[in-house]
Order: structure tokens, then sequence, then C-alpha cells
């Protein structure tokens, strides 16, 4: 995790120095860019009704509403803050569009996110131990702990994922493009990451 420093020509930025050179004044430091990001994706993705935030189908929340709840955690937190922290994101977790804000992934609440479009890739990719890959060559890929199984855009990307769970990845090659032919609904969460309701056995197979 990196500071957040505010140039002022470029604005928020990541880093010590701005891509123009200048160094920005610090606004938020490592350490609350990482509260602030684990709480803000968790409310979004996992528990809004603790904080009995509305949320729609496609998983919106009004920003404002989303900034008194974080607020009331973090006293030092506003609005600008949390903009840097959404605008800055690497892994561009988050939307933030006329008011209102929401994850791009990750969800374990129910989301339909019937506005996402549908993937672009004719190919994509999912990381797993060997045991599991061999399951999942049987059954398809499903969702266990999310809402939506999440497949990534490049062998490196599902690779760096797969590691976060298993030392020596195997990856699956997914047939997107035949999938979403005959009526698999896969849709882009970003441009590493796609959704899927569930992948069929027959769309998988070992790279
Ligand atoms: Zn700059």
């Amino acid at each position: 995790m990196e500071d957040i420093r505010v140039c002022p020509t470029h604005g928020f930025y990541r880093g010590e120095n701005c891509a123009c050179g200048y160094r920005g004044e610090l606004i938020l430091d490592k350490e609350r860019v990482e509260r602030l990001g684990r709480f803000i994706s968790g409310v979004l993705r996992h528990f809004p009704d603790k904080f009995r935030l509305e949320v729609d189908e496609n998983g919106w929340v009004s920003f404002e509403a989303l900034a008194r709840v974080v607020r009331r955690k973090y006293r030092w937190a506003n609005q600008w803050l949390i903009k840097a922290m959404v605008y800055t994101d690497k892994k561009n977790r988050y939307e933030l569009k006329n008011g209102r804000i929401r994850a791009r992934y990750g969800h374990s609440i129910k989301v339909k996110l019937s506005d996402y479009p549908p993937a672009e890739e004719d190919v994509l990719y999912y990381g797993t131990g060997e045991e599991e890959a061999h399951r999942l060559l049987e059954i398809g890929i499903k969702p266990v702990n999310q809402t939506f199984v999440h497949l990534s855009a490049s062998i490196e990307k599902s690779r760096e994922v797969a590691r976060l769970r298993t030392d020596e990845p195997i990856i699956l090659e997914i047939d997107a493009k035949s999938a979403r032919k005959n009526g698999v609904r896969i849709i882009k969460a970003n441009k590493f990451i796609a959704l899927a309701e569930e992948v069929p056995p027959e769309y998988i197979r070992l790279v």
C-alpha cells in the first residue's frame, strides 16, 4: 500500500512523486489508505445492511450515505479523501458515478450487476490448486463465498490471484467465446476481471 498525495496540476496519485515529478502534499498515509479501503470494500461487498445502507440490484449505494457511515467510524475521513482513495485504486475496485458508489467485484451480497457489459475476451483464466482443478474440470466452476465466479483476463493475473491460496497454482482456461455464444452470462468487471454466475465444465480445460 502506498500513501496518497495530491499534485496541484494532476490531482490525486499514489506514491512519493506525481508522474510529472512533483512531490505533492500528503493527504492519506498508507495505513489510513489500507483501513479506509478495507472498510469501504467490506461495506459495499459484504455488509451494507449492518449500516442500514440501501443497495440496489446493481450494487449502487448513495455516496453521501456511505460517506456518513465511514465518518462515524473514522472521524478523520471525509468525501474528498474517500474520492482520493477510490480514484487512485490500482485494482479498480470501485465505481463512483452520479452521486452513487459501488464495488466493481468481490460481492457476497446478492447483486445482479445487470448493467455490466459482456466480457470481450475470447479466453479467460482461473487459477486454483491441483486437486480443486481436477474437480472443477468435472463439475464446472461455481461461486463459493462470492456471488460470482471471478475470472482473470490474463494467465499472469490468474496465477497472482491463485497464489494467495496455493503455492503451485494450476491454471484453467475458459472458452469464454463459446460459453457466451451458448448463453452463459460472463460480464466485464474491469480490465483484469470478468464475472460469471457459473462456468459449465464443457468450457473448461487445463492450460
Ligand atoms: Zn503532477
